[in-house]
C-alpha cells in the first residue's frame, strides 16, 4: 500500500520543520521525513551548540578579562568542558523534544529514515512508499572536505561539537562564518587556536571596514591569524598530533585540525533523476522565486537550494511555501534581499545590506555615501586592554536611504534586528538621525553618526 499525503518534507531541520507545521496549522495532512535528528544542522550540530559555546567562551573572557577591572577577585577558576558538554547536549534534547510535541499538536507525522524518490510524486523509506501532492526537498548541506592527502585527519564542524575533552590546540582552515566563529570560542575556552585563510583576510565578502576591525580584535586578544595559506596535505607526527602543510611550503602542528572551508547541499542519495529534478552547476538544487523545482509539485528550500544558508531564511521560505499551497496566498513567496546576519565572532558582527564595495559596484561611487563611527567599548573601558567596537552606514542616492548597515562590538549580535526592520521599510539617514539615542549604549552610535 502507498501512503497519500497532501504535503511531505524530505528534512527534519529547519525548513522542513516550518514548513510542515505551518502547513497541518492550514489542514494539509503533513509528514516529515527525517534521517537523523529532528531540529537538522542548527540545533543538533550549528546554531545551538555554536551559541551556548559562544557564550561559554564570553564567561570565560570577562572572568580571565574584564572581571578585576570591576573589583572581582575570582582566584582558581575552574572549568570543566565535560560539564558543559552535559548541559549543552541537554538543551538540545529538550529542543528536539519541543519539536517532536509540535508535530504532535499539529497532526504532522514524523518518519524516520532516508528517503529516496522512485518517480516525481513518489518516496521510497525503508521500503515503504509514500506519496503527496507536493513534496519538498529540504535536505540541507554538509561541511566540505578539500581533496588533499590526508584530509581525513582533519575534523568538520560536526565532530567540534562530539568532542568529549576540548583539545589543547586547533588549526582552523578557512575563512567563513564557520572558520571565524569556531576560532574564536576555541580561543576564549583556552585551546591554542591559529586561523589559517588562504587569501589576504576572513570575511571578505563582509564590509571590509569591519573585517579590519576583526582582525585588530584577533590581534589584540592574541589569536593568531595566518594569511595566504593554502593547505596542501596533512600527516600525522610521531607525537599523534597533526602537521598541515600549506602550498607556500611552510607548516604548522595541532592537536586537531578543522576544516571549515564551506558547505555543499545534500542531494546523493534522493535519487533526483527518477523525479527529474535539477542542480544548477554548484550542485544545489534549481528553484524558481516560488521554491519550485523544474518539476511541478516538487519543491526545494534551505540550505540544499544555496540560498543564504540561514536557518530563519530555511524556516521563512518554509512557512512562506505553505502558506501559498495550503493558506490562498498565491503570491507568498521569499525576500532574499537585505537579510539581516551575525556572525558570533569575539566581539560579534552583524550585517544587512550592501557592503560599500557592492553599493558603489551597484549603483556608482557618486550615489552612494558612507558614514562610519568607531570607539571603545564600554564594557572594556574600565580595562587597559579595551576592545574595539565600530559601526557604518551605506547610503544611497540624495535622499540617503540606508541599504548598507553593518557593526562590530560588544552587544552587536542583539543590535540590528531592529534596524533591519527600518530598512526594510525604506528608512533615511535622516529617519534615522530623527531617532533619539539610547545613552549609553553602542547602538547609539547608528543614530548619532556625522
Ligand atoms: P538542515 O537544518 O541541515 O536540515 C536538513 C535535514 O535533512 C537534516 O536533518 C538531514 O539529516 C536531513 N536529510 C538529509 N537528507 C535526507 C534524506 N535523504 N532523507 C531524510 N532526511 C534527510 N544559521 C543561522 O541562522 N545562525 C547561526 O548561528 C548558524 N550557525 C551555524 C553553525 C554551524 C556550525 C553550522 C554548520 C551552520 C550554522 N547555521 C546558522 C546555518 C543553519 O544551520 C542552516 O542554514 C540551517 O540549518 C538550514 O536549514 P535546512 O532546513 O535547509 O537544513
Ligand atoms: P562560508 O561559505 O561562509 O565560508 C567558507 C570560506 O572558506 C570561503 O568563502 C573561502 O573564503 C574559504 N575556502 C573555500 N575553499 C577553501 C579551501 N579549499 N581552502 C581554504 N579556504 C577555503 O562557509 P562556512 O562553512 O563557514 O559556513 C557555511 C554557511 O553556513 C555560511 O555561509 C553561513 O551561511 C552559514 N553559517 C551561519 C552562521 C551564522 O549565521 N552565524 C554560522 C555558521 C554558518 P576565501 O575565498 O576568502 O578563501
Amino acid at each position: 500500500m502507498v501512503r497519500k499525503f497532501d504535503i511531505i518534507a524530505i528534512g527534519g531541520g529547519s525548513g522542513g520543520i516550518a514548513s510542515m507545521n505551518r502547513a497541518a496549522e492550514h489542514g494539509a495532512k503533513a509528514a516529515v521525513i527525517e534521517g537523523h535528528h529532528l531540529g537538522g544542522t542548527c540545533v543538533n550540530v550549528g546554531c545551538v551548540p555554536k551559541k551556548i559555546m559562544w557564550y561559554a567562551s564570553g564567561v570565560a573572557e570577562t572572568f580571565h578579562h574584564y572581571g578585576s577591572d570591576y573589583g572581582f577577585s575570582a582566584q582558581n577558576i575552574q572549568f570543566d568542558f565535560a560539564q558543559l558538554r552535559k548541559n549543552r547536549e541537554a538543551y538540545i534534547e529538550r529542543s528536539r523534544s519541543s519539536y517532536t510535541n509540535t508535530f504532535k499538536r499539529n497532526g504532522v507525522e514524523t518518519i524516520a529514515g532516508f528517503a529516496r524518490f522512485v518517480d516525481a510524486h513518489t518516496l521510497e523509506v525503508n521500503g515503504e512508499l509514500l506519496t503527496a501532492d507536493h513534496i519538498l526537498i529540504a535536505t540541507g548541506a554538509r561541511p566540505i572536505i578539500p581533496e588533499v592527502p590526508g584530509k581525513e585527519l582533519g575534523v568538520v564542524s560536526d565532530d567540534v561539537f562530539a568532542w568529549e575533552e576540548l583539545p589543547a590546540s586547533v588549526a582552523v582552515i578557512g575563512a567563513g562564518y564557520i572558520a571565524v566563529e569556531m576560532a574564536g570560542l576555541l580561543h576564549g575556552l583556552g585551546v591554542q587556536t591559529d586561523l589559517f585563510v588562504r587569501k589576504e583576510a576572513p570575511l571578505r565578502s563582509f564590509d571590509s571596514y569591519i573585517v579590519e576591525a576583526l582582525i585588530e580584535e584577533m590581534e589584540r586578544t592574541q589569536l593568531p591569524l595566518h594569511t595566504h595559506k593554502i593547505p596542501s596535505r596533512l600527516e600525522k607526527t610521531k607525537e599523534g598530533l597533526v602537521r598541515i602543510y600549506f602550498e607556500d611550503g611552510s607548516s604548522h602542528v595541532a592537536e586537531q585540525v578543522l576544516w571549515a572551508i564551506g558547505r555543499k547541499p545534500n542531494t546523493e542519495g534522493l535519487n533526483l533523476e527518477a523525479a527529474g529534478v535539477t542542480l544548477t552547476p554548484s550542485g544545489h538544487i534549481a528553484v524558481n522565486d516560488f521554491q519550485e523545482t523544474v518539476v511541478p509539485g516538487i519543491y526545494a528550500l534551505g540550505d540544499v537550494t544555496g540560498e543564504k544558508e540561514l536557518t530563519p531564511v530555511a524556516i521563512k521560505a518554509g512557512r512562506l511555501l505553505s502558506e501559498r499551497l495550503f493558506n490562498h496566498k498565491p503570491d507568498a513567496k521569499m525576500d532574499y534581499r537585505q537579510i539581516p546576519t551575525v556572525v558570533f565572532s569575539h566581539p560579534a558582527i552583524g550585517t544587512v545590506g550592501l557592503t560599500e564595495k557592492e553599493a558603489v559596484a551597484t549603483y556608482g561611487a557618486e550615489a552612494v555615501t558612507c558614514y562610519t563611527s568607531s570607539f571603545t567599548s564600554m564594557y572594556t573601558a574600565l580595562a587597559d586592554n579595551r576592545q574595539v567596537a565600530k559601526f557604518k552606514l551605506v547610503t544611497l542616492g540624495p535622499e540617503e536611504q540606508v541599504v548598507g548597515l553593518h557593526g562590530i562590538g560588544y552587544g552587536v549580535d542583539e543590535m540590528i534586528q531592529g534596524f533591519a526592520v527600518a530598512m526594510k521599510m525604506g528608512a533615511t539617514k535622516a529617519d534615522f538621525d530623527a531617532t533619539v539615542a539610547i545613552h549609553p549604549t553602542g547602538s547609539e552610535e547608528f543614530v548619532t553618526m556625522r
